[in-house]
């Protein structure tokens, strides 16, 4: 049985004690949420703040990027050391926005998602298709590219500790969902891919989140598919009720 992974990716949203406050609202909404794995991903500004809230709580951090060398003479980045040392647990790598707006690459990918694997940490691998690629019936090639680019030279124990989402690039922040159908079979095409190279056990273990304008109102027909383990949650995440609801919907599978 794959544990449902239900995480908030805050983007570039709310200031330090705006964050804080969200995060007290969502630890005290899921305290009685028990077979549902919740976490939040805050700016990196407001993670430490974040991190005293959710400490010793049902809610993990996640933060939105790390860089994959240790340290020195990178402006504007956070090493993974700085994120463990808060107590972060999770780590999303390759986001669609990253990927369209700030040249993140297939080997950025897989340095950072072998970085935050070394240290402990296990990444959030995100990965998707423009309607251009879609409708261009290359989605497959390019989920393909995107899965065998992240994975490289990643043992089976390692991909063990990785989550994929699933994000289908014209579903994100745009109020479109991909229907349940085109979801489920997504993810299962991913979830063959991850066969391909890591075998069945491990195909069969790795979740699989969807991300893309998951609601409350359509959270239950998404995570009632076979391969959808949970969802990665960007507009919705940003009021503790309806990412409650989400979470709520998540435990009632
Ligand atoms: C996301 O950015 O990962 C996302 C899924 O956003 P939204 O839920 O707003 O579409």
């Amino acid at each position: 049985m794959r544990q449902y992974i239900i995480a908030g990716n805050w983007k570039m949203n709310k200031t330090v004690s705006e964050s804080v406050i969200l995060a007290k609202q969502i630890v005290d909404a899921v305290k009685d949420i028990k077979n549902t794995e919740v976490v939040i991903a805050p700016t990196f500004l407001a993670a430490a703040k974040v991190a005293d809230v959710v400490k010793g709580t049902n809610v993990k951090l996640a933060v939105q990027d790390v860089h994959w060398k240790d340290q020195g003479a990178f402006t504007g980045k956070v090493s993974i050391d700085m994120v463990k040392e808060i107590g972060a647990e999770y780590v999303i790598i390759g986001h669609s926005e990253q990927r369209q707006y700030f040249h993140e690459t297939e080997e950025s990918v897989n340095l950072k998602v072998k970085k935050t694997l070394s240290a402990g940490l296990k990444p959030i691998i995100c990965i998707g298709e423009t309607l251009e690629q879609r409708n261009g019936g290359i989605l497959e090639s390019v989920l393909t590219t995107q899965i065998e680019g992240a994975y490289k030279d990643l043992s089976a124990d390692e991909a063990l500790k990785t989550v994929i989402a699933y994000e289908p690039v014209w579903a994100i922040g745009t109020g479109v969902v991909a229907t349940d159908e085109q979801a489920q079979d997504t993810q299962a095409f991913v979830r063959s891919v991850m066969k391909n190279i890591y075998g069945e056990s491990v195909s069969e273990a790795v979740r699989i989140q969807y991300g893309g304008s998951m609601k409350p109102d359509n959270a239950k027909g998404l995570l009632a598919q076979k391969d959808i383990d949970g969802g990665l949650i960007g507009g919705a995440a940003l009021k503790s009720d309806s990412f409650f609801a989400i979470i709520a919907a998540a435990e009632a599978q």
